[in-house]
């Protein structure tokens, strides 16, 4: 039987050492490059070997993270620390695995369908994945993998869709604002020297891939609507294609590896961004969540930004973790919690119309003359006039009749309106961004 170095626990050892501990006879094995290396540095080997075996299984030979690391950031550092470490994932993941999981009992009716066709504004489905024998984009340095992380990735998008490559060290500040605003990145993707963004040519929809953010891929498909399964659909088709252009890390046991263990498993996370006007004004969203006891296995966020969180009434819902769960029910679960949601938001606005209705409609025709009579328009501005507006559309008093018309216009709120007009002033922005709405208002 060969037997592995005590040091490196890579190669063959050739020299051997019997060493007496507590009366027990214990037998040392070096090879030869590691032997010869502690001469040198006139260091004995037995003395580092001893060392090594006692931290044998806190720490990763592959790429030099310990234990101590991990507990520190909750990360590891490469694939590699998954089997090196492995009695720690081990018991991580199992404490993952006994985090209560809510099914909600109910089955989707026709009314259900309708309900999330009216208040669906997006659906996203999002997948980590990671390169074997790569270390994980927080202590990953430039070279020729990195390269090929990257060709690979793009690779992987060839006869689905044409794709974009922006490294972000080539874009300004203004472009990764709006990347960031359009949720196609993240601050820390922004901030990574070797972050880039692969996004599919001349579509607001579609299917978006993170380079060394968190985990080295973080593809997302994200669609208009309620189409979480269409999502799934076409991003599974990107992630079979990557399958085959890269050595995808993956562990018959812990599922995909990711560099943070919470999202092992599936490593898939879907959501769905819901408007919620009635229920967040007559109970509060985040609120009504946690009594239902959504909050286990499932997170809701306020979609735009830190500190916006209530803003405009926007939610998104979201699974929390995937370790024991496929990819099957983690789409179900988030569908049928933006039902029972949608069910809620009916019931609220019913409510809300028998309680003041009208300040309500008031509220809503004001907005909707002012997004058709405004000569200028602040983002945030005209992001509290389509939620009024949006709300008088699910109530049917108002013309419009396309939900889709208000999804173009939230983009207008966006920075990415800035970008197509940078240089201009502010005024001339505003100027600008009410003409363009009062055109989309008025075509439909
Ligand atoms: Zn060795
Ligand atoms: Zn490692």
């Amino acid at each position: 039987m060969q037997r592995i170095c005590d040091i490196c626990h890579k190669a063959e050892a050739t020299r051997f050492e019997n060493v007496m501990t507590d009366g027990r006879a214990f037998e040392y094995a070096y090879c030869e490059a590691c032997y010869s290396a502690c001469l040198k540095r006139g260091v004995m080997p037995l003395q580092l070997a001893q060392m090594r075996r006692a931290r044998l299984g806190l720490e990763c030979d592959e790429c030099g993270w310990t234990y101590e690391k991990f507990k520190d950031t909750y990360m590891f550092g490469c694939p590699e620390c998954y089997t090196q470490m492995r009695q720690i994932a081990c018991e991580e993941a199992a404490a993952l695995v006994g985090r209560e999981r809510m099914m909600p009992d109910i089955r989707l009716t026709d009314e259900d369908a309708e309900n999330l066709s009216l208040y669906a504004i997006s659906s996203r489905v999002r997948f980590a994945r990671n390169v074997r024998g790569l270390r994980f984009p927080a202590t990953l340095t430039d070279g020729e993998d990195v390269h090929a992380l990257l060709r690979g990735a793009f690779d992987a998008t060839k006869g689905l869709f044409e794709a974009e490559v922006y490294p972000m060290r080539t874009l300004g500040a203004m472009k990764k604002k709006a990347l960031i605003e359009g949720h196609y990145i993240s601050p820390a993707l922004a901030e990574h020297p070797l972050g880039a963004l692969i996004l599919q040519k001349n579509s607001e929809y579609g299917i978006s891939v993170m380079l060394n953010e968190e985990d080295h891929i973080r593809a997302q498909c994200v669609l208009e609507g309620m189409s979480l399964n269409e999502a799934y659909r076409q991003l599974k088709r990107y992630d079979e294609k990557l399958a085959q252009t890269l050595d995808i890390a993956y562990d018959a046991q812990l599922g995909y590896l990711t560099a943070c263990p919470t999202n092992l498993g599936a490593a898939m996370r879907a959501s769905v961004l819901l408007f919620l006007p009635a229920l967040n004004r007559m109970c509060g969203v985040k609120k009504v969540f946690k009594d239902l006891g959504l909050d286990r296995g499932l997170t809701v966020r306020g979609y735009f930004g830190e500190g916006s969180e209530d803003a405009y009434d926007m939610f998104q819902i979201s699974n929390q973790g995937s370790i024991d769960a496929s990819e099957e029910s983690i789409l179900q679960h988030v569908v049928l919690a933006a039902a029972k949601l949608c069910r809620l938001e009916r019931e609220a606005l019913k409510r809300l119309m028998a309680m003041s209705k009208c300040e309500l409609l008031d509220g809503i025709y004001r907005s909707y003359g002012t997004l058709k009579g405004a000569y200028m328009l602040g983002g945030e501005e005209l992001m509290s006039l389509i939620a009024d507006v949006k709300l008088g559309v699910i109530l049917g008093v108002l013309p419009i009749k396309d939900m889709r018309v208000l999804n173009k216009l939230i983009w207008l709120s966006t920075s990415s309106l800035d970008i197509l007009t940078e240089g201009i002033s502010e005024t001339e922005r505003s100027v600008k961004r009410a003409r363009l709405v009062r055109e989309i208002v008025t075509e439909d």
